[in-house]
């Protein structure tokens, strides 16, 4: 089989890239191990209305909810909320979504290859995918995208995958008193260490997860659900059907890029340093994949050219997401008091205002570079002892 392009994964940026891919006239074949696009999927599914509005995707019948308030638990479980009383983001069916970008990439041309799984790729002026199942044998092509997730293989196998640093998560579906319009964030060491819990409303359901860089989450997930004060009354029934796992990779730790080889989505690690959604940011800069991948086509897609995506994804989110990974390394270091202290600083209605002023559901840079502004009264507050430790982690991101 031959295809100027192969596109391995078929979830959301895959499908994204491959569509515009085949849009602009190209053969393009999309690889996807399961039998169904987006089933599974682990994923709480929010994503900003701004989002979808910048990408121009107009919200379909995968709309589960609308939100338009966060509610975040410190470890003190004194709640407290943020609004502006505007949808700020959706709820997305994940499995509908993904499905809707697959048809949209068949409809252009593009040729999904379901139940088949790559397990080669040896990378050349013709490269050759390696695939095993319904369609087992070799597919040459003159460029490779690899949207194959956080533990890709295409990033293996063209020698990108430098950090394995990943935040394990699981999520199950239960029935839960929720308000309808509201994320909950849940943050406490013992509970999501170096990340947080979540719960939120999903049509008929509450999907409650949580992220974390120790221990195994099935476990913590189950702690979290059984013995966190507020999570545990607020939970009924626990739809075992629905668990899931999954990986979230070190935001921005990958070179995109090589000599006939792109990478998309988590592949790619495009994904936010605070938050570990990939959606929007994954769909945003595989926009600028289909780009350089064209311009590679029309010519050579050899490094030179394919090193402009990695630029305009830099020109774009960079300096936020700089921003982004150092709030992160220091969040991650917090004791509860810490957070406590921290968070506390949120019920001040000058700093409330400040947040509310500033958030932006996909672009954490200038909330960031806001609250900047009331360091200097919060470092007070922590005291010098435990404040040269962050300084620290922040001197040791490179
Ligand atoms: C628990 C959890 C909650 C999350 N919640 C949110 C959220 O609320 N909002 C948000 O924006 N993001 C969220 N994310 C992140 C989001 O799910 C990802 O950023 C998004 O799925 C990335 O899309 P993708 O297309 O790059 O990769 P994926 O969705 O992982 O798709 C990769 C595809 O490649 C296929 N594949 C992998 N290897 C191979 C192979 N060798 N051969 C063939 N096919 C292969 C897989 O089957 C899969 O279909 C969450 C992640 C987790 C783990």
């Amino acid at each position: 089989m031959r295809a100027d392009v192969v596109i391995v994964g078929g979830g959301p940026a895959g499908c994204f890239v491959g569509g515009s891919l085949a849009k602009r006239g190209f053969d393009v074949v999309v690889v996807e191990e399961h039998g169904e696009v987006g089933n599974p999927a682990c994923c709480a599914g929010i994503v900003g209305v701004g989002g979808f509005e910048e990408l121009g995707i107009k919200p379909g019948s995968w709309v589960l909810g609308k939100l338009r308030r966060a509610v975040i638990y410190p470890p003190s479980n004194e709640p407290i909320e943020l609004t502006r009383e505007k949808v700020e983001a959706f709820v997305i069916n994940r499995a509908e979504f993904d499905r809707v970008l697959a048809r949209e990439a068949a409809s252009a041309g593009a040729t999904l290859l379901l139940k088949n799984r790559c397990v080669d790729v040896k990378i050349g002026r013709d490269s050759i995918v390696k695939i095993r199942g319904t369609h087992t044998g070799e597919i040459n092509a003159r460029l490779v995208i690899g949207a194959d997730g956080p533990s890709s293989i295409v990033a293996r196998k063209a020698g990108l995958l430098k950090s394995e640093r990943y935040l394990k998560c699981a999520q199950v579906e239960v029935i839960a008193e929720a308000r309808a319009d509201a994320a909950e964030v849940y943050l406490g060491r013992s509970f999501a260490p170096g990340f947080f819990g979540w719960l939120v409303q999903a049509g008929d359901v509450c999907r409650v997860g949580l992220g974390t860089t120790e221990g195994n989450p099935l476990q913590m997930l189950r702690f979290f659900l059984e013995k966190h004060l507020v999570i545990s009354k607020k939970v009924e029934k626990v739809r075992t059907l629905e668990i899931c796992t999954g990986l979230i990779p070190e935001p921005f730790s990958r070179k995109p890029y090589t000599n006939r080889v792109l990478l998309v989505g988590d592949a790619a690690a495009h994904v936010k340093p605070l938050t570990g959604g990939g959606i929007y940011i994954g769909l945003s800069c595989a926009k600028f994949a289909a780009e350089v991948a064209t311009r590679g086509l029309e010519a050579e897609p050899d490094e030179k050219t394919l090193r402009i995506y990695d630029q305009m994804v830099k020109e774009k989110f960079g300096r936020e997401f700089e921003l982004g990974v150092r709030a992160r390394r220091v969040f991650e270091m917090m004791s509860d008091e810490d957070l406590n202290t921290t968070l506390g600083i949120l019920k001040k209605d000058s700093v409330k205002k400040l947040v509310l002023e500033n958030f932006d559901f996909d672009h954490h840079g200038s909330l960031i570079r806001a609250l900047a502004a009331e360091l200097p009264g919060l470092l007070q507050e922590l005291g010098v002892k435990r404040v040269m430790k962050y300084v620290r982690g922040l001197l040791s991101v490179k």
